[in-house]
């Protein structure tokens, strides 16, 4: 499935090793500026609506879409522009946040896979099972060791999700360091955008290289042909919409989906 989205740029290959600062976070792909990128966006919305339609008729299949990145990158603004127009009775955000105590009572794959999508559906990640092998190894919550056996089951777990027909992408929101300063100063400045922020977010931001280094680490061990990661430049938000919206509808445009045929024969009712 992915390999035919081989030509993207931002496509992590299957055990490619990677540095983040190698990857664009301001590119503009071929746009020049959100005016030239608007028109794009909105045909990628409607593609979208119409192919969650015809993944609801087909009900054999599920879209899986993963979402991370630092503080700031703009997951909940990907969510709200790309997926306005998608039908919402077909389509669920998970966010993902501090583990609850019920959730800590089990493996920590327990909350994802209850989240995984059903068949007809897409299913949004805000946050994920990643967080698992980020946020725990940056603040050292869990062993070294661990970390590796657990990209290792996430593999396994994506795997076995992508056998069951639930089609899995994951997108790393791609900003710079000046760029998280400029939004952080931003949302302070503004009463309206401060509920945003937490304390949280600012002592977070010392630790940059470590999750720098947390997320090469989890996209090289975890990109697959059957789970892609992609790394996204993440800057400019409307560039940022625009490619993920792509990459979803080329992707979920290849799946093998049909209408399903009627249980009647329509040419046979008199209304
Ligand atoms: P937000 O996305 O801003 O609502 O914040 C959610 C917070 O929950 C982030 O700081 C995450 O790092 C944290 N979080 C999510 N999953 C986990 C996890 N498995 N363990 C610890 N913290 C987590
Ligand atoms: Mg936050």
């Amino acid at each position: 499935m992915a390999g035919r989205l081989a030509s993207s740029p931002y496509l992590v290959k299957p055990h490619q090793k990677i540095k983040l600062s190698h990857f664009p976070t301001a590119e503009t792909g071929r746009y020049q500026n959100k005016e030239e990128a608007a028109a794009d966006l909105e045909r990628h919305r409607q593609q979208l609506d119409e192919l969650q339609e015809l993944l609801t008729a087909d009900c054999h299949r599920a879209v899986l879409i993963v979402l991370q990145g630092m503080d700031t990158a703009g997951k909940d603004g990907a969510i709200r522009h790309i997926f306005t127009g998608v039908n919402p009775q077909a389509c669920n955000v998970t966010a993902f946040k501090v583990p609850t105590p019920l959730e800590m009572k089990h493996d920590f794959l327990w909350r994802a896979h209850r989240a995984v999508p059903q068949f007809g559906t897409i299913g949004i990640f805000n946050r994920s099972h990643y967080e698992d092998v980020l946020v725990t190894r940056v603040h050292k919550l869990i062993p070294e060791k661990l970390v590796k056996e657990r990209c290792q089951q996430i593999v396994d777990f994506e795997r076995a999700l992508s056998e069951n027909n639930v089609t899995i992408l994951k997108f790393f929101l791609h900003i710079s360091r000046d760029e998280q300063t400029r939004r952080l100063a931003e949302r302070l400045a503004d009463k309206d955008k401060q509920w945003k922020l937490s304390e949280a977010d600012f002592a977070e931001r010392a630790f940059w290289p470590k999750y720098t280094k947390a997320y090469e680490d989890a996209i090289a061990h975890t990109s697959r042909k059957h789970a892609p990661w992609f790394i996204i430049p993440a800057d400019h938000k409307w560039y940022r919409n625009v490619a993920i919206s792509e990459i979803l509808v080329q992707t979920i445009g290849k799946l093998k989906m049909s209408y399903p045929k009627p249980t009647f024969d329509p040419s046979k009712i008199r209304l």
